[in-house]
């Protein structure tokens, strides 16, 4: 897998997030899940999460490059007060995704096929597992 960066668009970060931006490495991330999640899980977390490669509407792309922006000018030690900032910039890129949830989840459906996501609850688990 190519390395990625903080703000690349992610399938599955998390169980229940269809997509969402790095925060961290992948590397971190994966870490993560092989040591603190149960471990019937860690093979499906894994095989999912993965970054998205096909074009999303550039309502999403530029909601993304400044939550960037926002979240990496937060992220200096000098300027805590910067959260805020970052906070509307995620909540605008996660606004950008739900108005585009029609093209976002056929984007899915072309990269992650065999997915067992589940919309409601959203998790790929399945309806047993919120
Ligand atoms: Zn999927």
């Amino acid at each position: 897998m190519t390395p990625r960066k903080i703000g690349d668009l992610i399938w599955h970060l998390h169980h229940d997030v269809l997509c969402e931006p790095l925060t961290e490495s992948l590397a971190n991330r994966i870490a993560y899940i092989k040591n603190h999640k149960p471990k019937a899980e860690v093979e499906t977390r894994l095989r999912l999460m993965k970054p998205i490669r096909g074009k999303l509407p550039v309502e999403i792309t530029k909601a993304y490059v400044a939550w960037l922006k926002a979240y990496v000018a937060w992220t200096r030690p000098e300027l805590p007060e910067l959260y805020v900032d970052w906070i509307k910039a995620d909540m605008a890129g996660a606004k950008a995704l739900s108005d585009y949830r029609p093209e976002v989840e056929a984007l899915h459906a072309i990269e992650c096929p065999d997915c067992p996501w589940t919309k409601h609850p959203g998790s790929i688990f399945g309806k047993g597992r919120a």
